[in-house]
């Protein structure tokens, strides 16, 4: 497949996490998502109009700087795959520059995913698939999937279930200019704290 340039819409990048995957990843949240999920802990992300427009080019010139500290990427939302075609020439750079293990959180079904137009082509640069919509109601006391009705698709031999059940429920990040971040899968009503 070449390479085309496109625009993304992110939330927010945060440069090394231990919360989001196994071992030390850099993580994108993309901006924007329509699906909805009632309890969704992420509303911040939802509208299309927010975040910051990259370049997939420049974007990937913003997180390669991570490639030496971090042992992949993980993509969450907001939902990554409603920003498909671009993510799809983002991820090849990914893929064909670096060899970072990918893992993708969406809330589309592994069926749903299969009919989008771009669906097949994401998949081919992703090591694993987290699927499905976030039901609050079948929250995961631990690990990093979530909710108990979400799908888990391994792609490469690159990682097992048994990676997934190591990672923190949440992490605390003091950045250097002071500000505070929560993250993690659900990190409030998961670990009982108060917003
Ligand atoms: S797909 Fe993700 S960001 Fe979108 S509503 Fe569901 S949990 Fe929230």
């Amino acid at each position: 497949m070449s390479v085309s340039e496109g625009v993304l819409r992110v939330h927010h990048i945060e440069p090394l996490s231990r919360a989001n995957g196994p071992g030390r990843r850099t993580v994108i949240w993309f901006q924007g998502c329509s699906l909805g999920c009632p309890g969704c802990f992420n509303p911040q992300t939802h509208p299309f109009e927010g975040g910051k427009e990259w370049t997939t080019e420049g974007l990937f010139r913003k997180v390669r700087r991570y490639v030496p500290l971090s042992e992949g990427l993980t993509l969450s939302g907001g939902e990554p795959l409603q920003q498909g075609e671009a993510l799809v020439s983002f991820l090849a750079r990914v893929r064909h520059q670096t060899a970072w293990s990918v893992i993708l959180l969406t809330g589309y079904t592994w069926e749903e995913i299969q009919a989008l137009p771009w669906g097949n082509a994401v998949l081919d640069h992703v090591d694993v698939v987290i699927a499905g919509r976030y039901q609050p109601e079948q929250r995961l006391a631990r690990g990093f999937i979530g909710s108990a009705n979400k799908t888990v698709h391994f792609l490469t031999s690159r990682y097992t279930l048994s990676d997934f059940s190591q990672v923190p429920v949440a992490e605390v990040i003091i950045a250097p200019d002071g500000g505070v971040r929560v993250t993690g899968i659900d990190p409030v009503h998961r670990v009982g704290w108060q917003r």
